[in-house]
């Protein structure tokens, strides 16, 4: 899969793109990110891409024409490319999206920067995305977060194919908590259960832990999640076992 970074900051993203799993699967070809200077689709000698907004305010405002011409050249590069425009203004980004992102071969992201980019880019954008209810001051991070979850759900990205299909929102819970050594540790202990080598018992103490996590954190999550009757009987069993004993 490609991934373009359309930014005014093109030194930015690279060390993320050359650590941890990111940077495997860079190394490994099995995704491309290419970062672009958006300053290269300027037409001026000093290279500006911003300017004062209309009807005054403060701050500035990003021209639409460079990045409509990078837009343009990527797009006679690969047709198919689809534009990603970064705003807190777009949908909100989950999960869910990031495996819609995963279907798409090629991803071109533009990263706003000051007080946004000039509305009229958004018809030339395939879909506007937000990473949170927050504001930024630049859309490289945001770009980062999308690349490195959709980079996870790619076949050979991660060493193992279950890793990302037991992950946190794949199947609409939290992960079950997880141990390592040592066995006790500041005088706590890890689950016995995880000790007796019954991996049928494992397992179903993890979907109980995780319907459990879901419950105490992310109860939201329990309405959408899809939930097998075994699960529903889990649940009454962890509110039983909430509920104070009487006397
Ligand atoms: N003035 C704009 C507003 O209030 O909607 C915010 C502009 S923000 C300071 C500059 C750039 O950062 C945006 O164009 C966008 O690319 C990026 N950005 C900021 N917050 C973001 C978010 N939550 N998700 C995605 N991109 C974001």
């Amino acid at each position: 899969m490609i991934f373009d970074i359309l930014t005014i900051f093109p030194q930015l993203p690279s060390s993320v793109l050359a650590e941890g799993i990111l940077g495997k699967a860079v190394k490994e070809g099995k995704v491309t990110v290419r970062v672009i200077n958006l300053r290269d689709y300027t037409t001026d000698k000093h290279q500006v891409t911003d300017d004062r907004p209309y009807g005054g305010g403060e701050g500035m405002v990003m021209k639409p024409e460079p990045i409509y011409q990078a837009i343009q050249a990527m797009k006679a590069e690969d047709a198919g490319t689809r534009v990603v425009l970064l705003s807190p203004q777009g949908r909100l980004y989950t999960q869910a999206v990031a495996r819609e992102m995963s279907t798409y071969n090629h991803l071109f992201i533009i990263c706003g920067r000051y007080e946004g980019i000039d509305e009229r880019i958004l018809h030339f954008v395939d879909d506007e995305i937000s990473i949170g209810d927050y504001v930024l001051s630049g859309g490289e991070l945001a770009a980062l977060v999308l690349i490195e979850s959709t980079s996870r759900l790619l076949p050979g990205v991660l060493g193992s194919p279950d890793s990302a299909a037991r992950d946190s929102f794949m199947d609409g819970l939290l992960k079950y908590p997880q141990f390592t050594r040592p066995q006790v540790w500041q005088e706590l202990e890890v689950p016995s259960v995880l000790l007796s080598g019954d991996h049928e018992k494992i397992a179903l103490w993890r979907r109980k832990e995780a319907l459990k996590q879901t419950l105490l954190k992310r109860p939201d999550m329990l309405k959408t999640a899809n939930l097998s009757d075994g699960d529903r009987r889990l649940l009454e069993e962890i509110e039983r076992e909430r509920k104070p004993k009487a006397g």
